[in-house]
């Protein structure tokens, strides 16, 4: 079967473009059907269309003859742990993450709260597809209940992972952006329940996002960075739409790619469990290799997706995941990735060691990242990186997603196919601008003519 509803995280579109009410009816209702009428949890973020496409979800499950938990406005974290903590079977997360206000999405857990695999996926797929879905007959519907108050329950939980003495102790300054999503109500109050000062920017829940765009690259981050020096905090941490994601600041102002607070955690981790399993994306940097062999821990790569890293951590019982783009997957909580419970653990550094983020940043060592990227076709993006794999003269190749190739100098570069656009993406890190430079150039001119040329253009 070709026709697919689910994308790399669950199914995306632009509100009564790709994704209508009516849809949102019929595929709730293969879930609710795949999940055999079971209990499921749902859930939304604070996007325009989310109490439609909320209904249209319960309507779907309920004709299924599901009971539907529905906890309301949460972040994908906090619904996904609610799956879990309540023992339903499943759960619903409306939310489009970190996309513009015009986009929504559905996501799909299992009971244990990890975003499904694709098999099911598939599973879902054939049911819509071949509207097979099960209709309820009047005497076997579901029914739907108010789940309130569980953020309570949930900063509960997250708290049990920190050391409160220390964070209580410290009584840090801490600014919070939540892009105007649902970080804004588990990010602040998990925070200040721990002793912190708490400000925000963007911090009231409107689903038009007017403070900024809900992706927290650093270059949509300068509010909070000046935010961050203004009331001269401790750090600084930003989210997206849908509060898994988070990127800090400094207390001087200076916003750290997801790499680096992800190799910060990881240290602080490793050097309290030495020997443990680090899960990350083959797109993540040479800093998370380095913390791991300075504090003896073992990196298994894995093709880049979140829900990939969550299923290889529970695969291997691996404690600790990460992304570059500010996922950390903290799995003494959920093996998912968790803005809140990130924040917490930064803060729980900075409270212990004493030290500025600043200067534990600066401790890590530093490289330097050039991406881009070249048109190619779908059916010769195979072909390329096959001859990309085998023209790079590397001393260590990882094909798991693209070619990996690590370089004598510890320069490394990445050529892996979009999984959803006609490109082959290009990465190169090294420890100068220039190499990184040097490399991408190398590379995207041997990749382009490669795909000139298998591409038959
Ligand atoms: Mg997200």
């Amino acid at each position: 079967m070709d026709r697919r509803l689910f994308g790399t995280n669950g199914i995306r579109g632009v509100y009564n473009g790709e994704l209508t009410v009516e849809m949102a009816f019929k595929v709730a209702a293969s879930i609710g059907s795949f999940y055999s009428g079971g209990r499921m949890l749902l859930a939304r973020d604070g996007r325009l269309s989310s109490p439609i496409l909320s209904h249209a979800v319960a309507a779907g499950l309920m004709d299924a003859g599901c009971t539907v938990y529905d906890i309301g406005l949460s972040t994908t974290p906090m619904a996904q742990y609610a799956t879990k903590a309540l023992g339903l079977d499943g759960g619903v997360m409306i939310t489009a993450s970190h996309n513009p206000p015009q986009y929504n999405g559905i996501k799909v857990m299992g009971g244990n709260g990890v975003e499904i695999p694709r098999e099911d996926e598939i599973a879902i797929e054939e049911i819509y597809f071949n509207s097979r879905w099960r209709r309820g007959s009047w005497r076997n519907l579901g029914v739907r209940m108010e789940v309130d108050g569980f953020v309570e329950e949930y900063v509960t939980a997250l708290e049990g992972h920190v050391n409160p003495e220390a964070l209580r102790d410290a009584g840090l300054k801490v600014v919070v952006d939540p892009a105007n999503g649902v970080g804004s109500l588990t990010t602040p109050y998990a925070l200040r329940r721990m002793g912190c000062a708490v400000y925000t920017v963007n911090g009231n829940l409107d689903g038009t996002f007017p403070g900024r765009d809900p992706e927290p690259v650093l270059e949509n981050l300068h509010g909070l960075c000046a935010a961050v020096t203004a009331f001269k905090a401790d750090f600084g941490v930003a989210h997206d739409g849908d509060g898994d994601r988070a990127i800090f600041v400094d207390e001087k102002g200076v916003a750290h790619w997801g790499d680096r607070s992800f190799a910060l955690v990881e240290r602080y981790f490793l050097a309290r469990n030495p020997g443990e399993t680090i899960v990350t994306p083959v797109s993540s940097g040479r800093i998370v290799e380095d913390v791991a062999e300075e504090y003896g821990g073992r990196i298994v790569w894995t093709k880049v997706g979140s829900t990939i890293v969550s299923w290889k951590m529970l695969e291997l019982d691996a404690k600790l995941g990460g992304e570059e783009n500010g996922g950390v997957f903290y799995a003494p909580h959920l093996p998912v990735r968790d803005g809140t419970m990130t924040a917490l653990l930064i803060a729980e550094i900075i409270a212990e060691t004493g030290r500025g983020l600043s200067q534990l940043m600066g401790e890590l060592p530093k490289y330097y990242t050039v991406k881009t990227k070249i048109p190619c076709p779908d059916e010769a993006k195979e072909a390329v990186i096959g001859e990309m794999a085998s023209i790079v003269k590397a001393s260590r190749l990882e094909t798991i997603d693209g070619v990996k190739a690590w370089f004598e100098d510890g320069s490394w570069i990445l050529i892996r196919p979009s999984g959803t656009e006609p490109i082959i993406r290009i990465f190169a890190e090294a420890p100068t601008m220039e190499k990184a430079r040097s490399l991408v150039d190398e590379y995207r001119d041997k990749a382009l003519s490669a795909a000139k040329r298998l591409g038959g253009s």
